[in-house]
C-alpha cells in the first residue's frame, strides 16, 4: 500500500510559512530544480540518441527534483503530516516558519508533528536571532531531528539542507528496517513483533476488550526446503508473507479495530503470528484463522513446481489465555502444536489442558509411530554378577530410543506411551528378536554372557499367544531357550494372579527362565510365589539404595533374600551403587547383583569389550574379579 520512494523519485518536502512572498520563494527554490531536471532529461535523451555516452562521455549528473507541498499556517501543516502518514507516504522533511501570526507558531507545529511522526526531520526557520535553538530543541526532542535555518536564506542552502536531511531520514529508516524487520519477508521480526504485541495487549487491558494472537506454522515446510532447495523455501516464505498480508487486509468483521500491516510478524523459520488487536468474540478469531488458512493453502508456483502448503494455526485470546506477550505467545504456540498433531491445515484454540507435558506426550506418540521402521531403537546391555564368585551371570537388555530431533528419550517415558497405544506389541517383539539374535551371535563366538534378560511389558504378557511368539522367535533365531530370561514386573503378575500362573507355566514350557522384576514394591506375600514357576526375583532398586540408611528397607531386602533361598529361587539385587551395599548383600548371601557400581547399561560395542574382558579374567579370584570390575567401571565412567 505504501508508495516506496526510488532513487529517481522527487524528494518530498513540506513547508509552512505565513508570508506569501516567502512561500513563493520556497516554490521557486524547490520548483527551479524541476525545470533543471527537465533540461537534464533532454540532455540525457540527446546523449543517448547520439551515442555520446557510449563514446566515453560521463553519465549526466542528475539533480534532485522536489515534490513540495506548501502551507500557509501551522494547523494546515500538521494536518498534512497526519494525512501523509495515514496514506503510508510520510514527509521526511518539514520546514516551519517560527512566527506565523495570528495562528499557532512553528514551535507548536513542531511539537504536534513530533507526536504524530517521530521520524520526521523538522527545520525551524526564523528571521529573529532572539530565538534560541536550544529552547526549541529541548521542547521537541530528539535534538538530532530538529535543525535551524536563519532567514533570509540562500536557495542553494535550502535545497542542500532538504537533500541532506532526506538522505539522513532514509538511512535511519534503513537501519531501523534492518533492526526490526525480517530481511526475507519484510515483516516485523521477532523482537519487533513482541514489542508490538506488548502494546496491543496494553491497549486491550486499558480498553477492557479482548485481543487475539494467531500462531501460524507451515506444515511440512522442512520437506519443501529439503526437496526443492533453500531458495525455493525462501521464495515460498516470501509468497506466504504476502498472502498473510492480503488475508489480514481483507479480514471482514473481525472486530471493532481492524488489524494493520504492523500486526503481522515473522518469528523465524516458517513461523508467523498475526495479532487481532480488538475482537468482538472468539468466533471472530476463529474466522480470521479460517481466512488465513484459506489464503495460504492456495497452490504456490515455485519454478516449475506447483505446490500446496497448509498452515496450522493456534489461537490464544487475551485476557483468558494470558495478559502478557510471552504467555500469550507460548499458549498460542501450544495450541498450534496440538492442532498440527491432530491434522494439517486446521486451527485450535488454546485450552488449559494443553500443558507442556501433554504436548510432549502427543509429540512422542507421533514420533513413536514409525520409529521401528526408521530403525531408531537399539539395545543396551547391563551386566549382572554372581556375588559369591564374581562371574558374569547375565546381561539385561534395555531398550533405547534415539530420535534425530528429540535425542535419547527416557525409556520409562516412551514405554508408557507404547503401552497405551499398543505400539509395545511390535516394539516388544523387536526387542525379543534383537536380544535372541545377539545371544545367538555371542554364543557362536564363544563369548560368556550367561543369559540375556528381556523385559516384558504387561500388555505383551497378557497376549494369549505370547508363549507361542517367544517359541517362534527362538526357533527363527536358532537359539536354545536357556539363553533367554524374561523379566515380568511384580505388579503385572499380581494384577491377575490366576492368569499369571498359567501364563508363566506356558513360558516355562517353552524353556526360557523367568524373573520377577522390581520385586518388593507390590507387597506380594512371598508365600504366593510358591505357586509361580519363576527362577529369580529382582529386588527393587528402592530397597537396595536405602540399605545403609533405612532399617526397614534393610529388613525387607534380607527377608526377600532368605525366603527366596528357602523356596529355591535365585535373587538379583538391582541398582547396586556403593561398596557398602555390595558388602551387605554379600553378607546376606544374595546371589547376584546389578548396578552402576559394576557397570552402567552398555551400548553393544562396549558390552562386547566387557564380555572379552570377562573371558580374559576367568581365572582370577572372586575378590579380584569384583575389584577389577568396579575399578574399570569407575574409570569408564570418568572417561565418559
Ligand atoms: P528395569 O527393568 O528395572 O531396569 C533397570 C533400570 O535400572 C534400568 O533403567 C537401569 O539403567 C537402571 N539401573 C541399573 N543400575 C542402576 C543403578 O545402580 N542406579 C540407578 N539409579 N539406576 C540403575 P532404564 O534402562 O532406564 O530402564 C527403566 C525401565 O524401563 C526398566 O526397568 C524396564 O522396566 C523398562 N524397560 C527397559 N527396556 C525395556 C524393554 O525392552 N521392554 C519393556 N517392556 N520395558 C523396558
Ligand atoms: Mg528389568
Ligand atoms: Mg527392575
Amino acid at each position: 500500500m505504501s508508495n516506496k520512494p526510488t532513487a529517481q523519485s522527487p524528494l518530498r518536502v513540506l513547508v509552512a510559512d505565513d508570508e506569501a512572498a516567502v512561500r513563493e520563494a520556497y516554490r521557486q527554490v524547490f520548483g527551479e530544480t524541476d525545470l533543471r531536471a527537465d533540461l537534464d532529461a533532454i540532455q540525457d535523451l540527446r546523449a543517448r540518441l547520439f551515442r555520446n555516452a557510449a563514446a566515453g562521455g560521463k553519465p549526466p549528473f542528475r539533480r534532485p527534483s522536489f515534490d513540495a507541498m506548501i502551507c500557509g499556517n501551522a494547523a494546515e501543516v500538521v494536518g498534512a503530516v497526519a494525512a501523509a502518514l495515514v496514506a503510508g507516504n510520510p514527509y521526511p522533511v518539514v520546514f516551519l516558519d517560527m512566527r506565523m501570526p495570528p495562528g499557532e507558531d512553528g514551535a507548536w507545529a513542531a511539537t504536534r508533528i513530533r507526536e504524530i511522526d517521530p521520524d520526521c526531520e523538522i527545520v525551524i526557520c526564523t528571521a529573529y536571532s532572539d530565538v534560541d535553538p536550544a529552547n526549541i530543541g529541548g521542547q521537541v526532542p530528539p535534538q538530532e531531528k530538529i535543525s535551524f535555518l536563519q532567514k533570509p536564506f540562500h536557495p542553494h542552502e535550502v535545497r542542500q539542507m532538504a537533500v541532506a536531511l532526506h538522505s539522513k531520514w532514509r538511512a535511519e529508516r534503513h537501519i531501523a528496517r534492518l533492526a526490526y524487520f525480517d530481511s526475507l519477508t519484510g515483516l516485523p521480526n521477532r523482537e519487533h513483533t513482541m514489542a508490538r504485541l506488548g502494546t496491543v495487549l496494553q491497549q486491550a487491558r486499558e480498553g477492557a476488550h479482548a485481543a487475539a494472537l494467531l500462531y501460524i506454522d507451515l506444515d511440512n515446510f522442512k520437506r519443501i526446503n529439503d526437496t526443492l532447495g533453500h531458495s525455493a523455501g525462501d521464495e515460498l516464505l516470501k509468497q506466504c508473507a504476502a498472502r498473510l498480508r492480503e488475508a489480514l487486509d481483507s479480514l471482514g468483521d473481525c472486530g471493532p479495530q481492524r488489524p494493520g500491516a504492523g500486526d503481522l510478524g515473522r518469528l523465524g523459520g516458517d513461523e508467523f503470528v498475526a495479532m487481532l488487536p480488538q475482537i468482538a468474540n472468539r468466533e471472530a478469531a476463529a474466522a480470521a484463522a479460517d481466512s488465513i488458512i484459506l489464503a495460504l493453502q492456495q497452490p504456490v508456483r515455485l519454478g516449475h513446481h506447483e505446490i500446496v502448503v497448509t498452515p496450522s494455526v493456534g489461537i490464544a485470546v487475551s485476557p483468558e489465555d494470558g495478559t502478557d506477550g510471552a504467555t500469550l505467545l507460548h499458549n498460542s504456540d501450544l495450541a498450534m502444536y496440538f492442532s498440527k498433531r491432530r491434522g494439517h491445515g486446521a486451527w485450535a484454540f488454546y485450552d488449559a489442558t494443553m500443558s507442556d507435558g501433554a504436548l510432549r506426550r502427543l509429540t512422542l506418540e507421533g514420533k513413536l509411530r514409525g520409529a521401528l521402521e526408521r530403525q531408531e531403537f537399539s539395545l543396551h546391555y547391563q551386566p549382572q554378577f554372581e556375588l559369591a564368585s564374581g562371574t558374569l551371570s547375565g546381561l539385561e537388555a534395555l531398550l533405547r530410543w534415539t530420535h534425530p530431533e528429540l535425542g535419547q528419550v527416557p525409556v520409562l517415558e516412551f514405554i508408557e506411551i507404547a503401552e497405551d497405544t499398543g505400539l509395545i506389541i511390535p516394539i516388544g517383539e523387536w526387542v525379543l528378536r534383537s536380544a535372541c539374535a545377539q545371544a545367538r551371535l555371542w554364543r557362536d563366538q564363544g563369548l560368556p554372557f550367561g543369559h540375556i534378560s528381556v523385559n516384558v511389558s504387561g500388555t505383551q504378557f497378557l497376549q494369549r499367544d505370547f508363549p507361542e511368539l517367544v517359541a517362534r522367535v527362538l526357533h527363527e533365531s536358532g537359539l536354545e531357550a536357556k539363553w533367554i530370561e524374561l523379566e515380568i514386573t511384580e505388579t503385572v503378575v499380581m494384577r491377575d494372579e490366576a492368569w499369571a500362573e498359567k501364563a508363566l507355566a506356558g513360558l516355562r514350557a517353552v524353556g526360557v527362565s523367568l524373573a520377577i522384576d522390581d520385586f518388593g514394591i507390590g507387597y506380594s506375600s512371598l508365600g504366593r510365589l510358591r505357586h509361580l514357576a519363576v527362577d529369580r526375583l529382582k529386588v527393587d532398586r528402592s530397597f537396595v539404595s536405602n540399605l545403609e540408611s533405612e532399617v526397614r528397607d534393610r529388613s525387607i531386602a534380607s527377608a526377600i533374600i532368605k525366603m527366596s533361598r528357602t523356596l529355591g529361587i535365585g535373587v538379583v539385587a538391582e541398582g547396586v551403587e556403593t561398596f557398602n551395599q555390595m558388602l551387605y548383600l554379600q553378607e546376606q548371601e544374595c546371589e547376584s547383583a546389578q548396578g552402576y557400581l559394576f557397570s552402567r547399561p552398555l551400548p553393544l560395542a562396549d558390552a562386547e569389550v566387557l564380555l572379552r574382558r570377562v573371558a580374559a579374567n576367568a581365572d582370577l579370584s572372586r575378590t579380584e574379579k569384583l575389584r577389577r570390575l568396579a575399578v574399570e567401571s569407575t574409570t569408564e565412567a570418568t572417561k565418559g
